[in-house]
């Protein structure tokens, strides 16, 4: 690589931002995003993405499904810039019945953003997907929203996020007043007062009135009572508040938490402007070959999902990567850790909602989409240069199991081969019993939404009809030490054993209560909620 491309490539990565929203529904994800959308100037009016939401044309079977239940299974990429940044915003589905998928887009993630609802804190959802956060100590900034609406104390809000997660917050900004009251925001940063105008329905930027803490107009601008309010609360966050650390910020040890709305815009562009100051710019990644940094001049990255028939015209399957190092470009030859092969990258496409665009390159933090006739895996590290592997996708706890049968032994061929490329393509996890005469396999998924999705393409793609046989078990763990060690251990109650798709035992519990159980009659047993991973 010659200097001026080593130093365009320093450059890319500088300004680049990558980052996922964890949150529950309704929390206000679809919205947020918009909003940093229309902040970022790649749309021009917010209720752009809400139309995507609910008017979704069906461009395929997959999608069909997905309008029939209103919801989204897909995840995309958005890609806009702001000042100098670039900014890589990785989609996560926002349903409850999320899937893997999900899990998987925060391993290609530098930052998460932590969304939380006002009025209700911590929420189901996020706290699982705050656990997989902490598994990558990925930096956590979090967005308190719908400051507009009645909620809960921000004191109690920043508490909960303490006790409950570990995660030390820091409020950068602070809200004046609450729900109708709700004027603004402090910025701890600049020590400025923002106050804001609601626009109609948040289309358009917030206008913004900037005035600092001592200035005397604030007497006509803010209500007497707030005033003094914000006064005291700021005080006492002097007095109990740490500084900002980055560092424990960057380690996911402390997180930056910001009040606003995202409907009426509220402190929004203030958190943009916040997160790409102390956001992480894409970083090192783990592989074969040691840490590798993203100035590594050789273009290499890895697969983190895959996804099947987008475009029903061309039974396509997409292959998401997280580019790592170096320069994409377009036409490119790479390697294929995995199988040895070389694979010509000849249609690379960076996704933008639904809307494919081309793209003629691309550098580190960016996800390319690939046209994937059947080459790629969950985890596959592509390179040039020095071959390399990155650390694969680990598989995460299922919480739902059931049996899956073929009723008809005619199709048997063709039941095998879509369990197993669906498994291959990480639509769902399967696992069987270890009683040899039970030869169905066992799906394993993390909502029940993966259910369907299977059953609806065995169906659609290999002509199968399937029947579901759900089993009553909600906790998978898997064994330290394999085989051995469980045999080690003897008989066990209150627990099924079954093996993966790698033969790797797993315990299935039907409770928490009975994963205690176990784990307290024998400590010597080693229990992981994720999977090892397979390179
Ligand atoms: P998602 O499920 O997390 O994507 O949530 P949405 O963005 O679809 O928002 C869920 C609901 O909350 C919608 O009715 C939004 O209009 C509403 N909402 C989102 N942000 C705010 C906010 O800042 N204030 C208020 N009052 N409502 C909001």
């Amino acid at each position: 690589m010659s200097p001026e491309t080593q130093t365009e490539l320093q450059l890319e990565v500088e300004r680049r931002r990558n980052f996922a929203i964890i949150s529950h529904p309704d929390a206000g994800k679809t919205t947020l995003t918009e909003k940093l959308l229309l902040y970022g100037g790649a749309i021009h009016e917010a209720g752009a993405v809400k139309v995507r939401k609910s008017q979704r044309h069906a461009t395929s079977d997959w999608m069909a499904m997905e309008q029939q239940r209103g919801i989204s299974i897909t995840s995309t990429v958005l890609q806009f810039e702001y000042s100098d940044y670039q900014i890589n915003l990785l989609d996560t589905p926002g349903h409850q019945d999320f899937s893997e998928d999900t899990y998987r887009t925060l391993a290609a993630a530098d930052n998460a953003v932590m969304l939380e609802d006002a009025a209700k804190g911590l929420e189901p959802q996020t706290r699982k997907l705050f656990e997989v956060c902490k598994m990558r100590s990925l930096p956590i900034f979090t967005f308190i929203n719908k400051m507009d609406r009645p909620g809960r104390h921000p004191l109690e809000l920043l508490d909960e996020i303490e006790q409950e997660l570990g995660l030390k917050p820091y409020a950068v900004n602070w809200p004046i007043g609450m729900g109708d009251t709700f004027k603004g925001v402090f910025d701890r940063r600049t020590q400025q007062i923002y106050l804001f105008q609601r626009s109609h329905h948040g289309s358009r930027e917030a206008t913004e009135t900037i005035i600092s803490l001592g200035d005397p107009r604030i007497e006509d601008l803010l209500d007497q009572d707030l005033y003094y309010q914000l006064k005291e609360d700021l005080e006492l966050l002097e007095e109990v508040g740490s500084d900002l650390d980055l560092e424990q910020v960057h380690q996911g040890k402390m997180t930056p938490v910001f009040f606003g709305s995202a409907m009426t815009n509220f402190g929004v562009k203030l958190f943009l402007e916040a997160f790409l100051e102390y956001g992480l710019k894409p970083g090192i990644h783990r592989s074969t070959q040691g840490e590798i940094p993203p100035e590594y001049p050789e273009f290499t990255g890895f697969v983190f999902k895959l996804q099947a028939n987008m475009d029903p015209k061309h039974r396509d399957r997409v292959a998401f990567v997280r580019v790592c190092t170096g320069r994409f470009e377009k036409d490119m030859t790479v390697n294929h850790a995995r199988t040895g092969k070389t694979v010509r990258l000849s249609r690379p496409q960076k996704l933008f909602a639904q809307d494919r665009e081309s793209i003629a390159d691309a550098y580190p933090g960016d996800v390319i989409g690939l046209n994937n006739p059947g080459v790629f895996a969950i985890g596959d590290t592509i390179y040039n240069g020095q071959k390399l592997e990155y650390e694969g996708i680990p598989c995460f706890s299922p919480e739902l199991f059931a049996y899956l049968r073929n009723p008809n032994p005619s199709k048997f061929k063709q039941f095998r081969k879509g369990v197993s490329e669906l498994r291959e393509e990480g639509a769902i996890q399967i696992m069987y019993s270890v009683d040899d005469a039970k030869r169905d396999p066992i799906l394993a998924a993390v909502g029940q939404l993966q259910f369907e999705v299977v059953q609806f393409r065995l169906q659609q793609e290999y002509g199968v009809e399937t029947l579901l046989d759900v089993l009553p078990y909600s906790l998978a763990r898997w064994v330290h030490g394999g085989w051995e060690a469980l045999e080690k251990v003897g008989r066990l109650f209150n627990t099924v054993t079954v093996k993966d798709s790698w033969g790797r035992p797993v315990l299935l519990f039907k409770n928490e209560w009975n994963y205690q159980q176990v784990q307290g009659d024998h400590p010597e047993l080693q229990l992981n909620s994720v999977a090892p991973v397979v390179s």
